[in-house]
């Protein structure tokens, strides 16, 4: 079986790289960037001419698909190659099944009515899917990675670029942070989110938070909001301040290898979630852990 990986951050084709090596025993990485020593059999680089935008390489790796001919495409949720999996998948006659979580005998598990409900489902045909970050955790890429350039072929219908600037970004890259400290709507006012920044810091880690603190009140840009419309993270701890556990968030951390949750209210959702759960008031139980760690 051949599989086709399209990334476009090295971590997420590494990751993917991995896990087509699990399905199949041919793995061509369609790459936009630096690519990593032995991840795929084949990398096809593409190089997006200047002025143009991701998203118009679809074309290109439409013509790319159609020469390699894979059975199964795994792609990178981001918003770029998520335009380019739908028209692939319009391309091939199949349709793209988004935000898998893990692979099983029956098909593809994936949440959907935004977060509360997984179905699994199959593709009919090539198998294209976008496949959210620790699918493959512990998978190992393999390849001699023989590189060529592909030639890019211009969209009909390209779309044209007005302005872009690079949005300031606050913080630790979350992906990265060994820990992520999240507030949540258990902080009555802006100024007591430094009790999980100091928090943070100390563990050598990042502030994320649930999404009423960006979306509600403003208080932290949308980029640090965690969950099934925000950032789906897998850090080596977890620590929910102040956050009830629904679903909608909790599938943004779950994969978590330690959770921590403080809340004050015993019967919060989180602490049936959690691995450790602390009953308290943030104000109390933040600078008592910072100062004791
Ligand atoms: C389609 C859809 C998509 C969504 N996507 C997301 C998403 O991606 N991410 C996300 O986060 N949410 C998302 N939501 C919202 C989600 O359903 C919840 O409303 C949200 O996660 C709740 O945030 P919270 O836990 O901070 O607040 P709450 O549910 O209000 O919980 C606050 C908690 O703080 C505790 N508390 C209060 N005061 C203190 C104190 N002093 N000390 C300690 N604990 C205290 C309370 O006991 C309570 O458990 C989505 C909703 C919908 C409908």
């Amino acid at each position: 079986m051949k599989a086709l990986v399209i990334a476009e951050r090295a971590d997420a084709a590494r990751e993917l790289c991995a896990g087509a090596r699990t399905m199949a025993d041919e793995v061509v990485l369609v790459s936009f960037g630096e690519v990593a020593e032995g991840l795929a059999d084949k990398v096809a680089h593409i190089s997006v001419p200047e002025g143009a935008v991701l998203d118009d390489a679809a074309d290109t790796v439409i013509a790319l698909f159609d020469a390699e001919a894979p059975e199964v495409v795994l792609v990178e949720p981001t918003r770029h190659m998520k335009s380019i999996a739908g028209k692939l998948a319009a391309h091939a006659g199949t349709s793209a099944i988004t935000d898998v979580m893990s692979f099983e005998d029956a098909g593809a598990k994936s949440l959907y009515f935004g977060g509360v409900a997984e179905r699994v489902q199959k593709a009919k045909g090539v198998g294209i899917y976008t496949v959210s970050a620790g699918t493959f955790e512990g998978a190992e890429p393999s390849g001699a990675n023989a590189t060529e350039e592909v030639a890019w072929v211009a969209p009909a219908n390209p779309v044209k670029l007005i302005s872009s600037k690079p949005i300031e970004k606050s913080g630790v890259d979350l992906f990265k942070a060994d820990a992520v400290v999240a507030a949540g709507r258990g902080f009555a006012e802006e100024s007591e989110l430094d009790l999980a920044r100091a928090l943070a810091d100390k563990l050598g880690g990042g502030l994320a938070c649930s999404r009423p603190l960006t979306e509600g009140v403003n208080w932290l840009p949308t980029e640090l909001y965690v969950g099934v419309s925000g950032l789906m993270l897998s850090p080596k701890v977890y620590v929910a301040c102040g956050i009830s556990g629904q679903m909608q968030h909790m599938v943004g951390c779950n994969r978590s290898q330690t959770m921590f949750a403080i809340n004050k209210d015993k019967n919060a959702p989180i602490f049936k979630q959690c691995d450790y759960g602390l009953v308290g008031d943030v104000k109390d139980v933040l600078p008592a852990l910072t100062a004791a760690l």
